[in-house]
């Protein structure tokens, strides 16, 4: 239709150089002079056998490397996981990037392309995968015409047996980010989730053994390998491990991805990455990870954000897209936005979903919660759908109903 032909004609004058995106991005590492940086050395290598499988792995496991898509599953456990299921192994790479206020797989893939590639290359080679599809999100028109154009040229110029690399659009759909409705809609059907187990690293796409990574995983794969997992795991903060792409957006003076360490609170990271709050704003809330995590006050801006540390505020980090709100934004205005985000989002599939976002949307709009009917539809949500867009969809609703019921009609 019109939009697609339109971003159709927009990446064929990419492509043909009349728009370079590279140039919006100075700092552009192109694949001759990622070589020329040491880059390939470490795939070929691993390629050529030179490194033990299990060491590789057991550097990801040292290094706390965890999926950074929001899910945090361990890396090395994965590799190890889909390793030990029988050949032919399939692997699926989830650049769908929809989580609201997640951009750091953009600023990566922008920038350096092939230090994610190569981590494609050594995972291909470490788990045994014949084939590698890149799950990309279609409004990311300049990233597919900048990755066609590098995967191309090394294709041209391979420093090792490469596996076969399909690029597939996604239709913009925001649950095909979860990883068995992305799977789903790599093999052409309509992106819904698939009840688990079995889990896809054992029956994934086409009923193969899959290996599924978030973009920013792989990233990190061939610097930690070449720094040693001492160096990764030596950054966190307040007894965590590791360094997280936190994508900042809201009210502060200098938003962007900021790499920080592993469990840095709200507080350090506006003040030290962020260069403090906007002109004429205050710290009154935050959504510490995008849509899906929650909503916390700022009197909790000194919690450790990070996997694990957010669950008994009944909040999770996710892909690390942090929000920032002010005296002047309404955090019942930002629930509702996202409930009726999800309620667009939701793929239909199961009852508590379809009809429960759509249901505390309605009642979320009201200036005044009918806070009991709203409390029952977030446990039905959260205890019966399927997937973890229905499961998390209640999470605005709890945020508000706990610190911010003096905005819905409820008690200061
Ligand atoms: Fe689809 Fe929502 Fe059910 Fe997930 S929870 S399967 S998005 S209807």
């Amino acid at each position: 239709h019109a939009d697609e032909s339109r971003v159709e004609a927009l990446a064929q004058r990419v492509l043909a150089g009349e728009i370079l995106p590279r140039e919006r991005v100075p700092e552009f590492v192109d694949l001759a002079a990622y070589r020329a940086g040491g880059g390939y050395r470490l795939a070929t290598a691993v390629a050529q056998g030179a490194h033990d499988p299990e060491v590789l792995i057991q550097t990801l496991e040292h290094a706390g490397l965890r999926g950074l898509g929001g899910a945090g599953f361990p890396a090395g456990r994965k590799w190890r996981i889909v390793r030990g299921f029988a050949a032919p192994r399939l692997m699926a790479v989830n650049i769908d990037e929809g989580e609201p206020g997640t951009f750091k797989d953009r600023h990566y893939l922008e920038r350096d392309p092939h230090r994610f590639l190569e981590g494609v290359l050594i995972a291909a080679a470490v788990v045994g995968i014949d084939k590698v599809y890149i799950y990309l999100r279609d409004e990311y028109h300049d990233c597919r015409a900048l990755l066609q154009e590098q995967i191309a040229a090394l294709q041209a110029d391979p420093p090792c047996p490469l596996p076969t690399i399909e690029l597939r659009r996604g239709a913009g759909a925001y649950i095909c980010g979860e990883e068995s409705a992305m799977i789903e809609s790599i093999e052409g059907k309509r992106g819904e989730p698939r009840l688990r187990p079995p889990y896809i690293a054992e029956v994934g796409l086409f009923g193969r053994p899959t290996l599924e990574h978030n973009f920013e995983t792989l990233y990190w794969v061939r610097e930690i390998v070449e720094r040693g997992a001492d160096w990764f795991a030596s950054h966190g903060r307040h007894g965590r491990k590791g360094l997280r792409s936190f994508s900042v957006s809201g009210r502060v003076r200098e938003p962007g991805v900021k790499l920080a360490p592993a469990g840095i609170t709200l507080q350090e990271l506006i003040d030290e990455f962020c260069g403090g709050m906007a002109e004429g704003h205050t710290l009154y809330a935050y959504l510490p990870g995008g849509a899906s995590g929650g909503i916390l006050p700022a009197s909790m801006a000194d919690i450790s954000l990070d996997f694990d540390t957010l669950q008994p505020h009944g909040c999770f980090i996710g892909s690390a897209a942090v929000m920032v709100l002010s005296q002047h934004d309404s955090v019942r205005e930002a629930a509702l936005n996202v409930m009726r985000f999800f309620k667009d989002e939701s793929c239909g599939q199961c009852t508590p979903c379809r009809v429960g976002t759509d249901k505390a949307a309605r009642l979320m709009a009201s200036d005044t919660w009918d806070q009991d009917t709203l409390r029952d539809l977030a446990d039905v949500m959260g205890d019966a759908s399927i997937c973890g867009l229905g499961q998390a969809a209640p999470n605005p609703i709890r945020s508000v109903l706990k610190h911010f019921a003096h905005e819905v009609g409820g008690a200061a």
